[in-house]
């Protein structure tokens, strides 16, 4: 199949949209990002060529200084509290997690508002009070507790939980560009336009229309690079879509 065989189930869903009058809302999520580094100047640069708003998630204790100064003069990119420092302390075999249940919770909340204070502090001009999971995993546990650390706003990935909106408004992500568990480099684009297109059929029948699209800079091979760059092509040429800002969706 060419690339422009690949992209068309989207073009068509796009124009659906539009045809009908509705607009579906894009908006793009990219996890840890702790100093200034070429991945990162690329996906700036993508984000301002086609004016897509990014939110970095950014581990509070990685990063420091030069991200901060980097960042300055960025119009389009956003900040979020990805957890503290991306530790795993889940035992061997378990999912991956830093919010899990393995610690004590006033150990976890601490260093979740020591995580917050520190994201506030350095980027007082990008920061939005999310709290982005690492691996998108917290136990329920900590989540009554999040208001109080002055977090607003959630992003985990997949449908939303009834057991974490209770607690707090959710702004997940849906589409996963990477393949994790196999190749680990950006998954099959014609399997990712698919999932697309999937996820804008379902919101176009529940009159829902957000959806969020997850990227890692500093893991992207070519391919993943080449996925991005041809979705943002795609669909800032139509009037069915728009990318939004998370500032925007909380
Ligand atoms: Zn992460």
């Amino acid at each position: 199949m060419t690339e422009d065989a690949v992209w068309q189930p989207l073009r068509d869903e796009l124009s659906r949209w539009e045809n009908a009058g509705r607009n579906i809302q894009f908006w793009l999520r990219d996890d840890d990002a702790v100093e200034p580094t070429d991945a990162l100047e690329r996906l700036l640069a993508l984000s301002n060529n086609y004016a897509v708003p990014v939110l970095l998630a950014v581990i509070p204790s990685l990063t420091g200084r030069p991200l901060a100064d980097r960042l300055k003069s960025e119009k389009l990119a956003a900040v979020a509290t990805h957890g503290w420092s991306h530790q795993n302390h889940a035992g061997n075999g378990e999912k991956k997690q830093e919010l899990g249940p393995h610690r004590a919770l006033e150990t976890v909340l601490a260093e979740l508002e020591e995580g917050r204070r520190r994201i506030q502090d350095l980027f007082p001009e990008h920061a939005l009070s999310i709290l982005v999971p690492p691996w998108n995993r917290i136990d329920t546990s900590v989540l009554p507790h999040l208001h109080s650390l002055k977090f607003t706003a959630l992003s985990v990935f997949g449908p939303p939980k009834h057991s974490q909106t209770q607690h707090i408004p959710v702004v997940n992500t849906h589409i996963d560009l990477m393949d994790w568990h196999g190749t680990r480099g950006c998954r099959d684009h014609a399997e990712l336009v698919a999932e697309i297109v999937n996820e804008m059929r379902h919101r176009f029948e529940y009159g829902e229309n957000m959806i969020g699209v997850l990227a890692h800079h500093l893991v992207h091979d070519a391919s993943a690079w080449v996925f991005l760059t041809t979705l943002f092509e795609t669909t800032v040429e139509t009037g069915g879509c728009r990318w939004v800002s998370a500032q925007e969706l909380i």
